[in-house]
């Protein structure tokens, strides 16, 4: 285990199992070098306390790299529940995960991740004030689709094939959720035509009903001509076989771990196309949680949301320079806000 923690560069792993609830939970905290770890908890059937290990690094590890790339005085964490085979008393057992985190002292603070609910926040709170995304924070999705939308102005501009303006511009959706629909709204509000899918037929009619958009089937989504291919629905997306039919300038979305491995960077790199860093593009949504819970304003998380498009444009000036993926241009510049000049000096 001290392998795969030393790998990830992970601070501290804390496991707690409470015979009461039947909670088995495990928090771990990437780095507290900016500021407290801010990361959801997932809460989901695993396989094997192995498994609910290896998910807890690897996404507290990129949660660090979002809050430092984000601007945020935050660290990264994550903290992941192994939800019972059994029938649970849900309020019973978030209870418990809220003492749990309130042990904590504040290192870490909680959010909404796969599997938790608004619901599960409010139980939180009722045993520590470290937990976001409760009923009075609001949704974050309004706020990660402004800074993807951010991004697909930045691409634009790093773009010498595309034009200058969204009117006109092919984009193909994948993925209307809560995020998709809002930027699919605000596209189209640009004059943008867009080509849209889900597994949802419901979601695909109300955007050809609302915005025109032309409905292409799940398959279709990879291979369809456009200008800017946006992800906004299931992670690990970007495969050698996708890649490989790709028929796009660009690709920016919200979905989280798009690049089924690291290698897939490279592939895009390779054919040009053009890739915003998920995790730069996406956000937004964790400035809003964030701002709320340290009780910023709209003007402040405006303000932030709106640097996603400086940030993008200077990794795709680095990536120009340097001549390498942007996946990689993007983790190096996160790795030295997290490891200032030590990290730099290293890797030059
Ligand atoms: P959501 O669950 O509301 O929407 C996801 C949509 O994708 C659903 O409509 C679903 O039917 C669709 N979908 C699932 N599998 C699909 C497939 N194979 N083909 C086409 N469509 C498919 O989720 P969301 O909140 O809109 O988030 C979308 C993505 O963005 C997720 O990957 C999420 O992790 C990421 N993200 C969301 C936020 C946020 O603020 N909600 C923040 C950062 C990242």
């Amino acid at each position: 285990m001290f392998q795969s923690i030393e790998e990830a560069g992970v601070n501290d792993l804390h496991f707690k199992y409470d015979e009461a609830s039947g909670l088995k939970a495990i928090v771990a905290i990437h780095s507290t070098r900016r500021g407290p770890a801010l990361g959801g908890c997932r809460i989901i059937p695993y396989a094997s306390t192995d498994e609910a290990v290896t998910d807890a690094i690897r996404l507290a590890k990129g949660m660090s790299y979002k809050a430092a790339l984000a601007g945020l005085d935050l660290g990264g964490g994550k903290s992941v529940i192994m939800e019972p085979s059994e029938p649970y008393d849900r309020e019973k057992l978030f209870k418990a995960f809220g003492g749990f985190i309130e042990e904590l002292g504040g290192r870490y603070i909680t959010a909404m991740d796969s599997g938790s609910r608004v619901s599960d926040m409010d139980t939180i709170a009722t045993q520590t004030r470290h937990v976001s995304c409760t009923s009075i924070s609001g949704n974050p999705a309004p706020s990660t689709a402004l800074g993807v939308y951010k991004g697909i102005l930045a691409t634009l501009k790093a773009n010498k094939n595309l034009g200058n303006s969204l009117k006109g511009m092919a984009v193909a959706v994948q993925g209307l959720g809560n995020v998709g629909f809002a930027l699919c709204q605000l596209l189209h509000s640009d004059g943008a035509r867009l080509l849209v899918t889900d597994i949802d037929e419901k979601k695909i009619e109300q955007c050809v009903a609302d915005f025109g958009a032309t409905a292409v089937s799940s398959n279709e989504i990879y291979s369809v001509p456009c200008d800017i291919f946006s992800p906004c629905g299931l992670g690990g997306v970007l495969d050698p076989d996708h890649i490989s039919q790709l028929q796009c300038s660009a690709i920016a979305g919200s979905a989280n771990n798009q690049l089924l491995t690291p290698e897939c960077g490279q592939q895009l790199f390779d054919r040009d196309i053009m890739y915003a860093p998920d995790y730069l593009i996406n956000s937004g949504g964790l400035i809003f949680v964030a701002m709320n819970h340290m009780k910023q304003g709209q003007v402040e998380i405006d303000r932030r949301i709106d640097a996603i498009e400086d940030t993008l444009l200077q990794v795709f000036r680095h990536q120009q320079q340097r001549k390498a993926p942007s996946s990689l241009i993007a983790d190096h510049m996160a790795e030295v806000l997290l490891y200032g000049d030590e990290h730099r000096r290293l890797s030059a």
